[in-house]
C-alpha cells in the first residue's frame, strides 16, 4: 500500500471521523521514523519535508531537493500503510512546480503573506499544473503566528475569504488560522470555535490544523467534528530528538565510548537510532490521539 493521494487519505478520514498527521522531517532518519511509526500503528500517514529545508537566499538547493525527494520516493514505495509525500509550506511557486516533477505527490502553497486575490491567482495556477500530474495541493488563508508573535485577530482566517479561495482555486485541503500557533511548546492556545464552525459550514474540503505540537489533546475530537482532518506536527519531533541526544551524550560518554559505537553502529548505544526511536514513539502517541491508529486493515 505505497503512495496514495492525500485527498484520498483525507476523504477516508472524513468518512470515518478521524484526522491524519503530517510529521515534518529534516533528514533520512526522521523521515524513516515517521513512516515506521505509522506502520507500527497501522495508520495512514503524510510524510515529507518543509520548504525551508531547501530554501536558500536566492531560489533553492536543487541537489538537496532532488536527493531528499528520491529518498522519500523510495521509502514510500516500500510502505505498508497508505502514505502521501508532501513538500510543506512553500511560498515560491517555482519551487513547488519543481517539486511536483520530483516525486512529491502533494504540495502545500503558503500564499498567506499575499493579498487574497494574489494568493488565489498563484494557487489557481499551481492547482492547474498539479491536476495534470495527479498531485494534490493544500492552500492557506489566514496567517498562523509563531510562538514569538502576538496573536493578532487580523491573522485569523476569514470564512468568506476561505470559501472564495477554495472555490476559485480548487485546492484539495485548506490550512486555517483559528487560534492555532506554530512552534508552540509551553503554552496552550484556544480555538475560535465560532469561526471554525463557520469555515466548516462554508468550505467543502478537509481543513488542516498547523501547530500540532501545542494543540491540546482534549480538543482534537472536537475539531475533527468541525472538519479538521489533518494535523501538522513539527516542533515536538525536534524537541524529543534533541532531548534524547542530550540524554545519551554527556561529556563522560564522549570520553569513554568509541564514537564508532555512538553513530551508525549496530550497538544499542547508537545515539541517532535512539533519538529516531523517540521520534517514532512520539508520533505513535499522536496517531492514537488523532484516531488514525489501527485504521489500516491488516
Ligand atoms: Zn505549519
Amino acid at each position: 500500500m505505497p503512495l496514495m493521494p492525500m485527498s484520498q487519505i483525507l476523504k477516508e478520514a472524513e468518512k470515518r471521523g478521524y484526522a491524519v498527521g503530517y510529521f515534518e522531517s529534516w533528514d533520512y532518519g526522521s523521515l524513516e521514523a515517521s513512516l515506521r511509526a505509522a506502520e507500527e500503528a497501522w495508520s495512514p500517514v503524510i510524510i515529507g519535508f518543509g520548504g525551508r529545508t531547501f530554501v536558500q537566499d536566492s531560489g533553492w538547493d536543487e541537489v538537496k531537493l532532488t536527493g531528499f525527494a528520491a529518498i522519500g520516493k523510495e521509502l514510500v514505495k516500500n510502505s505498508t500503510v497508505p502514505t502521501a509525500f508532501i513538500l510543506n509550506e512553500v511560498s515560491d511557486p517555482e519551487l513547488i512546480k519543481r517539486a511536483m516533477r520530483l516525486g512529491f505527490n502533494c504540495v502545500m502553497f503558503d500564499g498567506s503573506g499575499l493579498a487574497l486575490e494574489d494568493n488565489i491567482e498563484s494557487a489557481k495556477e499551481i492547482v492547474k499544473q498539479a491536476t495534470k500530474l495527479g498531485i494534490d495541493v493544500e492552500g492557506q488563508v489566514g496567517r498562523i503566528p509563531s510562538q514569538k508573535e502576538r496573536i493578532n485577530r487580523d491573522f485569523l482566517t476569514d470564512p468568506e475569504a476561505a470559501t472564495c479561495f477554495v472555490h476559485q482555486t480548487g485546492v484539495n485541503a485548506l490550512a486555517i488560522s483559528v487560534g492555532n500557533v506554530h512552534m508552540l511548546i509551553h503554552k496552550e492556545f484556544s480555538v475560535d470555535w465560532h469561526r471554525l464552525e463557520k469555515i466548516d459550514k462554508l468550505v467543502n474540503v478537509p481543513l488542516v490544523m498547523h501547530g500540532g505540537t501545542g494543540f491540546p489533546d482534549k480538543l482534537i475530537k472536537k475539531v475533527i467534528n468541525k472538519g479538521v482532518h489533518k494535523f501538522n506536527v513539527g516542533t515536538i519531533l525536534k524537541k524529543v530528538f534533541l532531548e534524547e541526544l542530550r540524554k545519551n551524550l554527556t561529556q563522560k560518554d564522549l570520553d569513554r565510548i568509541n564514537p564508532q559505537e555512538l553513530i551508525d553502529s549496530t550497538s544499542e548505544r547508537d545515539i541517532l537510532k535512539k533519538a529516531c526511536s523517540s521520534i517514532k514513539e512520539t508520533i505513535k502517541t499522536k496517531l492514537e490521539a488523532y484516531g488514525s491508529a489501527g485504521k489500516v486493515k491488516m
